[in-house]
This record gives structure tokens, C-alpha cells and sequence, in this order.
């Protein structure tokens, strides 16, 4: 590809994710719900992405911290079934309806995400870059329970970790699932072409339990249905692009097949991206 397009291809989409988090961050109220899923853990549900919590007699694992405006009612539902301070917060990628209360968690928490998600968040010039990263995994133990983090390749985005609770056989994928149709940030490294080999090694995993990036918590069932629909759009539009069918086409199989919006998030973020890493 050439590389002055990839170059503009990423500031548009830099551009356009400070656009929409300043957007949607204008004069917003939190609005979310508790919902607890096994013993010690919760899930908060609601604005953004799906923050998880893991309560420990040594201190509260949070996995994701939404927006900046979320960041008291966070820590207030956090307080309401536990009085163990929160000391981790484990990013799943970058984006800032991921990790939006970050700097406000920083002074009191460690935070940590996959180098790919930290250089990602410097990049995108977004406030509470994690200090501590992995390229693998990375485990935390406190009070005795463990988290694990893993990094299983690009999808999308090409910083995503999923977190493992072991003992509860648990996993949040961030948005390695999320909605019915991926959201592909090529800005942010994101690959269709790698993203189910990422799921398939989520899989391997023993969990029944998933809590996706958005949306309701699910079985670990749903990740197959979501890796076959991700597989589905690989194949129909790896067909169209090689075929040579124009931007304008595929935008229109992806609006009437996968339920994409044309103006929304997918389109903006993945469309381009597409055309060129289905061409090769
Ligand atoms: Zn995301």
C-alpha cells in the first residue's frame, strides 16, 4: 500500500475518534447499572464499555474505566458492595470509552494495558497513559485470586487484551466482541483478517462465562457465533474487493448484509482499512 495514503488514512481516523469522544462526552451524565455475575465479581453496564470488577481482601481488580464523566459512579457502585480500595485498573485497548477515567484513576491505581493499546493512547494524544505494559500476558495476583491478561493478536485494534478470571472461569474480551458486526479500527492497527484467529485463541481458554466489550454478558458459545459472522464478512468482502467492486459497492453490502450504519463508527473506522488489507 502506499504509504502516504496510510499515513493520511490514519490521521483521519485519529481525527475522528478525538471527534467522537469529545462528542459524546459533552455535558453527560453516568447512567449505569450493577449487575453481579459470580462470587467477588461485578459488572457495570450501561455508558461505554463494560467495566468489570474483581473483589479481593487485598484491594478491587477493575477491568476498564469508560468515560471520564462515568469515573464517580464507578467508584461509587464500586464502594456500594465493598470497602477494599480499587488498585488495578487493567485497560482491554485504547479507546476512550475504555479508558476514559484513567487520569482520574492514576494517582491511586496502577493501570495496565498491551504496549500496542499504551502507544496507542499516547498517540491519540488521550489523557492517563497506563505505566506499566506487557507484549504477551500479564498476571495480577492480589489476596490471593489471579487476573490474567492476553494479548492473542490484531482484531480490532492491535492492542486488545482479553482478561481471564481463572477461578471463575470468566473472560471480558473488550471489543474483540462487541455488537453483531465488527467495528475494525484500522487507525488503531485493527485487521479483519486476523480477528478470528485472535477469537479462536480466546477459546481455547477454560471459561464459561463472557462479558463482552458492549452489550450483554453472554456464554462462551457466543464468541464461536461472533467469530463465524466476523469469518462471514471476511470471505463476502475479500469477494467483492478482489472482484473489483468500488468503495461505494461495498459500502452498500456492508449497510444492507451486516447491518452497518453508513455514517456510523464502523464505516468511518473500517471501510478504507478494508479495500485495502482484503486487496492483498
Ligand atoms: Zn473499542
Amino acid at each position: 500500500m502506499n504509504r502516504t495514503l496510510l499515513i493520511r488514512l490514519s490521521a483521519a481516523a485519529l481525527f475522528l475518534v478525538g471527534a467522537w469522544v469529545a462528542y459524546t462526552q459533552q455535558g453527560k451524565q453516568a447512567s449505569n447499572k450493577l449487575n453481579k455475575l459470580k462470587d467477588d465479581l461485578y459488572e457495570i453496564e450501561g455508558d461505554g464499555g463494560n467495566v468489570a470488577f474483581y473483589i479481593t481482601n487485598e484491594g478491587v481488580i477493575l477491568i476498564d474505566d469508560k468515560f471520564e464523566y462515568d469515573f464517580n459512579d464507578i467508584v461509587d457502585k464500586v464502594k456500594s458492595v465493598t470497602n477494599q480500595p480499587i488498585k488495578y485498573v487493567l485497560n482491554t485497548h485504547h479507546h476512550g470509552d475504555h479508558t476514559g477515567s484513567n487520569a482520574k484513576f492514576l494517582p491511586t491505581a496502577e493501570i495496565i494495558s498491551t504496549l500496542n493499546a499504551r502507544k496507542n493512547i499516547i498517540e491519540g494524544k488521550q489523557p492517563g497513559a497506563p505505566r506499566v505494559t506487557f507484549t504477551t500476558e500479564s498476571d495480577v495476583f492480589l489476596g490471593g485470586k489471579e487476573v490474567r491478561m492476553q494479548y492473542f493478536g490484531r482484531g480490532h485494534t492491535n492492542g486488545d487484551a482479553a482478561v481471564y478470571f481463572p477461578a471463575l472461569r470468566v473472560v471480558h474480551t473488550g471489543d474483540l466482541v462487541a455488537g453483531n458486526s465488527p467495528l475494525i479500527d484500522y487507525g488503531g492497527g485493527g485487521s479483519l483478517v486476523e480477528w478470528a484467529a485472535t477469537l479462536d485463541g480466546i477459546m481455547k481458554l477454560d471459561f464459561d462465562t463472557m462479558i463482552p466489550g458492549h452489550g450483554p454478558v453472554g456464554k462462551k458459545a457466543d464468541i464461536m457465533t461472533y467469530r463465524n459472522n466476523v469469518e462471514k464478512l471476511r470471505t463476502r468482502v475479500t469477494g467483492l474487493v478482489r472482484g473489483g467492486s468500488s468503495k461505494d459497492d461495498v459500502a452498500k453490502v456492508l449497510t444492507t448484509e451486516f447491518g452497518w450504519d453508513p455514517k456510523g463508527l464502523q464505516m468511518t473506522r473500517g471501510l478504507d482499512g478494508l479495500m485495502v488489507e482484503l486487496k492483498r
